[in-house]
């Protein structure tokens, strides 16, 4: 169901409004990990003001190290739910096991499957049986055809609103954090009929390689481009060396702006 074969129209995700996969392409921003009210909405005022609507924020983070930063939680989904309202922007947020589907609805806007969880048969079909738009990572190491499996499952359920994400894959190079595999872009959007969003930020880990990137995935026809962005990364509690602190967001999106497609 996710092929293009199926069906040759792009699907458009509405969320509040934006309406991703339309042609635009757009830009989602915030923190790694909600980890208090005013740390996300000064996020959230920055963005604003730059014009942008979708904010990015885990509070349930799937962490490497059981010893690190696990989020707020649920705690977490009210201060992204507070702050979507106060700001009128919309809120998207890793969500990490079925059962919490359900009460994120009340709190977000799109339901983030992480990169870790591509596979995660259950916590698919559970984002593929509710009526709320899904954004799905790729997962470390998913083939394509992995990932558009994964979509699958989501599609399979009665669930059409996906967005699926390039987060680069894990390859033998260490100069980046993951290697961004660019043509999956171009490969899933002839494939797919789904709109595909490229993260620079887990792909390349590297803050100095943030915009070259960004301007690579808007080249090859992303539908958006995720970033995250701190008010203060150095005391960030996750992804510290690689979140920009609001001056280099504001860099960020007036350099690649000009470069976006607005339809
Ligand atoms: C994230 O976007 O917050 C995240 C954890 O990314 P990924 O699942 O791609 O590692
Ligand atoms: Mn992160």
């Amino acid at each position: 169901l996710v092929s293009r074969k199926k069906k040759k129209e792009n699907t458009i995700v509405d969320v509040k409004g934006e309406k991703i996969g339309d042609g635009s392409q757009y830009f989602v921003v915030g923190p790694c990990a909600v980890e208090s009210y005013e740390q996300v909405a000064a996020v959230a005022e920055a963005a604003k003001k730059q014009g942008l609507k979708l904010l990015r924020g885990g509070a349930f983070k799937p962490r490497t190290s059981p010893y690190d930063f696990q989020g707020l939680g649920i705690e977490g989904l009210k201060i992204l739910k507070r702050i979507a309202d106060e700001f009128d922007m919309a809120v998207i947020s890793e969500i990490v096991s079925p059962q919490d589907i359900d009460v994120a609805l009340d709190y977000i806007d799109v339901i983030q499957i992480g990169a870790r969880n591509m596979q995660n048969f259950e916590l698919l079909k559970a984002a593929g049986s509710v009526r709320k738009p899904v954004l799905l990572k790729r997962g470390l190491s998913a083939t394509l055809s992995e990932f558009m499996n994964a979509a699958e499952y989501i599609i399979s359920r009665g669930n059409d609103q996906i967005i699926l994400c390039e987060r680069g894959i894990r390859t033998y190079e260490r100069a980046t954090r993951n290697t961004l595999d660019i043509t999956a872009v171009p490969i899933l959007k002839q494939e797919t009929h789904l709109p595909v969003l490229v993260d620079v930020t887990h792909s390349t880990g590297r803050k100095d390689l943030l915009i070259p990137a960004a301007k690579a995935a808007l080249a090859i026809g992303a539908d958006g481009i995720m970033a995250e962005v701190h008010p203060d990364p150095e005391v960030a509690l996750s992804d510290s060396a690689q979140q920009m602190n609001i001056e280099q967001f504001n860099q960020f999106i007036s350099e690649l702006r000009p470069l976006a497609k607005v339809n």
